[in-house]
C-alpha cells in the first residue's frame, strides 16, 4: 500500500461533509494555512458555493436569449470541480513539494472529492441547454483516471460534459489558450455548428483566455495551494 493510499484511508472522515469541518480526527497543526483552510473551514465551502451561485446568475441572464445547444461554459478541474486537498495534506505532513510522479499516483487513486457547488452548477448548465467543457492541465496519461474520478462524482462524458481537454505530455504547454480556441470546432464536429462561450470558471489566472471579460470569469479560492491563484483575497474574505 502506498503512502498516499494510506493517507486517503486515514482521511476518509475528512472528506465527508458530516465531519469535514469539525477539525477532523487527527491534529492538523502542521498543515499550511491554505491547506488547513480548505480542509477544515466552512468559509472555503461557502465561498465556493457563492462563486458558483454568481456564475449561475450570469449564465441565466444570457442563456435565455440563445437556443439550446448553442452555448457552452468552460471549467477547470482541479480545485474548481475536483478537490485534491488530501494530496496537499500529504505534502504538508511530509514536508514535500509537488512532484509530477506523486501527483500522478494521486490521480490514479481517483479519490478527489467535489468542490462545493460545482456539481450543481454543471447540472444547471446542462438543464439550461448549455454544454459543459473541461479544460485541465492534468496530463493526457491521467485522463482515464480523471474521467473515472469524475464518474464517481456523478459526472459522465456525453451526459454531463461534452469535451475534456487535458495537457499533452511531454511537449504540451500549460497555457490553455490553444485548447480554449479548439472548443467551438470540437462542438461543431459533435453536431453543434455554432456555439459561443458564456463563462469560464477556475481557480487560477490561466483558467480563462487572456482577452476574456473579467466579469464573465468566476474564480474559486484555492487557498493559494497551487499555481497562480485568481482569488483577489486568498483565504477567507473574497
Ligand atoms: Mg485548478
Amino acid at each position: 500500500m502506498t503512502k498516499l493510499v494510506k493517507l486517503a484511508a486515514s482521511l476518509v472522515c475528512l472528506g465527508l461533509a458530516a465531519c469535514a469541518h469539525t477539525g477532523g480526527m487527527t491534529p492538523v497543526a502542521e498543515l499550511k494555512p491554505g491547506t488547513a483552510w480548505v480542509l477544515n473551514s466552512d468559509d472555503w465551502a461557502s465561498e465556493a458555493r457563492e462563486v458558483f451561485a454568481e456564475a449561475t446568475q450570469h449564465v441565466d441572464a444570457l442563456e435565455s436569449a440563445r437556443p439550446d445547444g448553442s452555448w457552452y461554459v468552460v471549467l477547470d478541474l482541479d480545485e474548481t470541480v475536483m478537490n485534491n486537498v488530501a494530496y496537499q495534506v500529504e505534502l504538508d505532513r511530509t514536508g514535500a513539494s509537488y512532484q509530477t510522479e506523486t501527483w500522478f499516483d494521486w490521480t490514479q487513486q481517483e479519490a478527489a472529492t467535489p468542490v462545493p457547488g460545482s456539481i450543481e452548477f454543471v447540472n444547471h448548465v446542462n438543464r439550461a441547454g448549455g454544454h459543459v467543457v473541461f479544460v485541465t492541465n492534468r496530463l493526457d496519461r491521467e485522463q482515464l483516471a480523471t474521467e473515472s474520478n469524475l464518474a464517481k462524482l456523478g459526472l459522465l462524458r456525453g451526459r454531463d460534459f461534452r469535451v475534456l481537454l487535458t495537457r499533452a505530455s511531454p511537449e504540451g504547454t500549460s497555457s490553455k489558450e490553444g485548447r480554449f480556441a479548439l472548443v467551438p470546432e470540437m462542438l461543431r464536429v459533435q453536431g453543434y455548428p455554432s456555439t459561443v462561450s458564456l463563462a469560464y470558471v477556475g481557480d487560477a489566472k490561466g483558467d480563462r483566455p487572456a482577452d476574456w471579460d473579467a466579469d464573465a470569469f468566476f474564480c474559486i479560492d484555492n487557498g493559494a495551494m497551487y499555481g497562480d491563484p485568481c482569488a483577489s483575497v486568498p483565504l477567507s474574505g473574497r
